[in-house]
């Protein structure tokens, strides 16, 4: 009975007249638009309603899945175990920050952080991927110049987590390949190729203008809230700026063809968030 099925499917694939498989591509596209726009969540963090199909678990479990390959990609974890620690310790702070903004709203980080120095001396980047797994090559982390710099950067990329900027790129991505056919759409169950086709995907992960700027804006944010100054993260796109000769773009830099343009924006971030002014003492 199935077979008989099977073949008589066979044949329409085969004979159907153009207007039939149109019909049928049209049923695929609209299925893959249909579940794109269904995928509706708020984001426990930002409040926003976001198009994303994982849950904040879903997100944590792909990143731990995808960190040994990262870190693989980038020669390593940095031997330098005190380097590590200081930079777990500035991300912490941030953290901290984070928790305290959270917790006046009665809200929750749902995610697990951890932020890693790569052995990489050449690229210079700082990246994270879904669920709270941050990352910092050697070649960035020599550049900077101040803690506040390190804190601008790691605020930076926890600002792309709590955002789920990964998540709804993915849901994004889906959407194309249904779009293309290219996919099954029907399975919810992430099998060991969909998996390595992700992991694939979020390491070349590039996010549009508005997230960069979102990400920015939570960077002055956790920044100030750590006791840092944010105006180190202009330092920090002046230092990208001119490194940014390389044969690879940093991802800070990657979508922003206009630097000088995006720290206005981080100037007027501060200045729509402390209109008073920044608070005394913070650390450059
Ligand atoms: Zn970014």
């Amino acid at each position: 009975m199935a077979r008989m099925f099977r073949r008589q499917m066979a044949g329409v694939g085969r004979r159907a007249p153009l207007k039939i498989r149109l019909i049928i591509a049209l049923g695929i596209a609209l299925f893959a638009i249909v579940s794109y726009f269904l995928k509706s969540d708020v984001n426990q963090v930002t409040g926003e309603k976001q198009r994303v199909d994982l849950t904040e678990k879903q997100e944590i479990v792909l990143g731990l899945q995808a960190m040994p390959e990262v870190i693989r990609r980038h020669q390593g974890e940095h031997p330098d175990q005190k380097a590590q620690a200081y930079v777990d310790r500035v991300g912490f702070k941030l953290l901290n920050s984070l928790e305290k903004r959270l917790q006046k709203k009665g809200l929750k980080n749902p995610y697990q952080f951890d932020f890693h120095l790569l052995k990489d001396e050449k690229v210079i980047n700082a990246f994270a991927l879904p669920g709270g797994q941050v990352f910092l090559t050697a070649a960035l982390y020599k550049q900077l110049e101040t803690e506040g710099q390190l804190a601008g950067v790691l605020g930076h990329e926890i600002g792309h987590v709590i955002s789920r900027h990964g998540a709804q790129q993915m849901a994004k991505r889906k959407l194309t390949q249904g779009l293309t056919g290219a996919a099954t759409m029907a399975s919810g169950e992430m099998d060991g190729a969909r998996m390595a086709q992700m992991i694939g995907s979020l390491m070349n992960m590039k996010y549009g203008r508005n997230d960069e700027l979102q990400s920015d804006e939570w960077g002055v944010k956790l920044c100030v809230g750590a006791g840092y100054d944010p105006n180190a993260m202009i330092g920090v796109m002046k230092i990208l700026e001119r490194s940014s000769g390389g044969s690879r773009q940093p991802e800070f830099m990657s979508t922003h063809p206009n630097p000088g343009n995006r720290i206005e924006k981080i100037k007027a971030f501060i200045d729509k968030l402390y209109p008073k002014g920044l608070p005394d003492g913070l650390e450059r």
